[in-house]
């Protein structure tokens, strides 16, 4: 789940608020390249008696395609991680600001309008400028901007700098972390990664996939879940929720209880505050 650390709409204590009303027992903050919304959210786990996993989803690149890998108890201190989050969220500020400005040569839409749906300190991302696209009334909500001026067919769009799959699966085990690929197989964001990187990824200790998810295509659960089995790796489910910002509701799919053991039992980074 994401808050508005990153580019979820509620701060954490509200998504743990959300994950519980939602009859969830055990939910994970992974906001995007942050692990900044951990404290408040283990406060309000345990005012609900709800399990809290700290985690992040830490942004990788293959070949310019962005890939997202969730990163569950990691050492949130370790340095070679947080250098790397460090430059990711620098760079996403580059980017986002590069973004504005070449939509700011057809709009009227400055710096300003972002920073207005910007909670301080939060990993800055395409979700803001389509917050404040939509504050402006040049889209009807986050969706509808990303589908319409956020296109990359508009011309708009600006990458930002973030490690390739095998480093960033690296540095999560270094911090003691289990790595999962989120969305792995996403139906409209381009394919899976090539099955040779996926292979790699798993040699340098892959945790698992995140099979369990919306965007995920039925054939491409099916090839991962199959992967899985042979090396004997984690699944997960998750809701992806952002808030308003996304339809994603807590809990519309979910982990079992016995991976969520494995990843306990795996980790070495920090441990989960338990109900
Ligand atoms: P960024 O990492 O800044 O490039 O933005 C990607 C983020 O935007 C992802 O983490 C998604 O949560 C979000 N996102 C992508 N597509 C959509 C969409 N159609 N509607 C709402 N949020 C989206
Ligand atoms: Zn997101």
């Amino acid at each position: 789940m994401h808050s508005s650390q990153s580019d979820g709409t509620e701060p954490p204590a509200e998504v743990v608020a959300a994950a519980h009303r939602f009859g969830m027992r055990t939910m994970a903050l992974t906001d995007h390249d942050t692990t900044s919304g951990w404290a408040e959210a283990g406060d309000a786990a345990r005012a609900l008696g709800v399990t809290f996993i700290p985690g992040m989803e830490l942004s990788a690149a293959h070949e310019g395609r962005s890939v997202h890998i969730l990163a569950y108890l990691i050492d949130p201190e370790h340095a070679g991680l947080r250098r790397a989050t460090d430059r990711i969220r620098d760079s996403r500020i580059g980017r986002a600001e590069a973004m504005v400005k070449n939509i700011g040569r057809d709009y009227d839409f400055t710096w300003d309008d972002v920073l207005a749906q910007t909670t301080d300190g939060a990993t800055v991302g395409r979700p803001h400028i389509a917050d404040a696209l939509v504050a402006r009334g040049y889209a009807h909500d986050r969706s509808a901007a990303f589908n319409e001026i956020l296109h990359p067919a508009r011309g708009y769009f600006v990458s930002h700098y973030a490690p390739d799959p095998a480093t960033a699966v690296s540095l999560i085990n270094e911090a003691g972390g289990v790595a999962v690929i989120a969305h792995p197989v996403p139906a409209g964001r381009g394919r899976m990664l090539p099955m040779g990187v996926l292979r790699e990824l798993i040699g340098l200790g892959l945790g698992g996939f995140e099979i369990g998810h919306r965007e995920n295509t039925d054939e491409g659960k099916r090839t991962l879940r199959q992967l899985a089995r042979e090396h004997d790796l984690i699944v997960t489910g998750s809701s992806d929720y952002h808030g308003t910002g996304k339809p994603n509701q807590p809990g519309e799919f979910t982990t079992t209880d016995e991976m969520v053991e494995r990843i306990i039992a795996q980790a070495t980074g920090s441990a989960p505050v338990f109900a």
